[in-house]
């Protein structure tokens, strides 16, 4: 798989002490550390997946496999000192140890500033994997201290594989496919969801239907009887807002639905390509608004008039 060829260019014998990894996908992220400590623990020269080593690092049960946060979502200030106390510790049954620094960009400045001292000299034989998957969180002080991995994200075939004995048609899992733009903790959260679907076709109703001021209350009812699923509406519009725009701007190879070509024409022949970007630009104001906890309800109605007049303005 791509993201264990992202590791491969590092050579056992010289395996970097702080890495991270970077990735917005967790399920990558997980995969990828997994696999860096194989790559230290292994038997073989080459991970070989079959070893007790690698067989205990597959079950989590690697006794020198430490994988922090223990229980919160992420690491707090006191967990971070215990930490740096266990590194001086000797392995228990391997001759190195892994640690395993999940949702690392989540970890408070101050708890991440306790890990410095340790990441700047440590012990022989401990190895650091810091999972990331929002760079820009992260402490310039820690960034220049760790060799830094980019995943490469899943491939479409991956994620039907990753769907192959689900129960859905293929129309629902090609949508799946395109919209978790390569990440399998999206296409798992979509397959999980019993209203994904529902909110998809809603999108698209939208899209093509909402074309005059009377229809503004009823699709705005709907919104607000999404509630949890008002982040994965404004996730999906937002996809299918970038797809059209493609599709007018005929860039097709951009567009990631390819099954849905002919709607996004129809939707493309009603929105300017300015009038798009707009409503792009409103969407992100949006999503801002939320992280205020400001009125959803108050924050649809505007959204919905909004798209109306831009529509309008900028045919
Ligand atoms: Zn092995």
């Amino acid at each position: 798989m791509e993201i264990f060829n992202a590791l491969n260019h590092l050579k056992k014998e010289n395996l970097p002490h702080s890495i991270m990894l970077i990735s917005e996908d967790e399920h990558n992220l997980s995969e990828a550390s997994s696999y860096f400590a194989k790559m230290v623990m292994c038997d073989s020269p080459i991970v070989d997946n079959t070893c007790l080593n690698c067989k205990k690092i597959d079950h989590f049960n690697h006794a020198d496999v430490m994988i922090y946060p223990k229980d919160k979502q992420s690491i707090s200030v006191e967990e971070m000192i215990i930490l740096t106390q266990d590194v001086y510790l000797s392995p228990y049954e391997a001759n190195s140890k892994v640690y395993i620094l999940n949702n690392f960009s989540n970890t408070s400045a101050l708890s991440q500033n306790k890990l410095l001292k340790t990441l700047e000299e440590p012990p022989k034989n401990v190895y650091f994997v810091l999972n990331v998957t929002n760079e820009s969180k992260v402490l310039p002080t820690i960034l220049s201290r760790c060799q830094k991995i980019y995943l490469p994200k899943y491939s479409s075939k991956d994620i039907e594989n990753f769907l192959k004995d689900k129960d859905f048609s293929t129309q629902q899992k090609n949508d799946i496919v395109a919209f978790c733009y390569g990440a399998i903790n999206r296409a798992k959260e979509f397959s999980e969801n019993p209203n994904f679907f529902d909110t998809l076709d809603f999108c698209f109703d939208l899209w093509k239907n909402l074309r005059v001021s009377t229809k503004v209350l009823p699709y705005a009812s709907n919104l607000y009887n999404l509630k949890n699923n008002f982040k994965l509406f404004l996730f999906l519009y937002n996809a299918i807002l970038e797809d059209v725009l493609n599709t007018k701007l005929n860039m097709i190879d951009l567009v990631k639905n390819q099954q849905r070509i002919d709607e996004y024409k129809i939707i493309a022949r009603d929105f300017s390509e300015k009038a798009l970007l707009l409503i792009a630009k409103e969407l992100t104001k949006i999503n801002e608004k939320l992280e205020r906890n400001c009125n959803q309800n108050i924050v649809v109605d505007n959204f919905l008039l909004y798209v109306l007049e831009v529509r309008a303005k900028w045919q």
